[in-house]
């Protein structure tokens, strides 16, 4: 696997690239749900399965799903280099996101995943939060 930068250079690259791309999408959400008068949502809120989003109430965990991180097939993604690193990266998270709905469902809570491109573009459905 050739990769220009050293294991841990690549990580602290990508960690970066993780955290600023979620931060925006959360971001978005949140603009979002202001904009429709959404309220009760709480940030961050310390769960296993680490929703962006959860609504205690309601027990609804809200995902926001960045699109190269969970393989959605969007214009956004597709390294060309590591291709083969970078699927097997997706089909992980996206195996381990599978695991974290049904674990969710099990405690009787409802799972919501937005993709962040269509967070991006305000083409969510957010009907089962009013
Ligand atoms: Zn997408």
């Amino acid at each position: 696997m050739a990769d220009v930068f050293t294991r841990v250079k690549r990580s602290d690259i990508m960690k970066k690239v993780k955290s600023s791309g979620n931060l925006t999408t959360e971001q978005n959400l949140i603009a979002i749900f202001k904009s429709r008068n959404i309220k009760g949502w709480r940030r961050n809120y310390p769960i296993t399965g680490k929703p962006d989003f959860v609504f205690l109430d309601t027990k609804i965990a809200v995902f926001a799903d960045g699109c190269f991180w969970h393989g959605h097939h969007c214009r956004n993604i597709s390294p060309k280099q590591n291709a083969d690193y970078w699927r097997k990266k997706q089909l992980r998270n996206i195996e381990r996101d599978r695991q974290i709905n049904l674990r969710f469902q099990k405690r009787g809570w409802s799972v919501l995943r937005f993709w962040e491109c269509k967070i991006k573009n305000d083409q969510i459905d957010l009907t089962p939060l009013y």
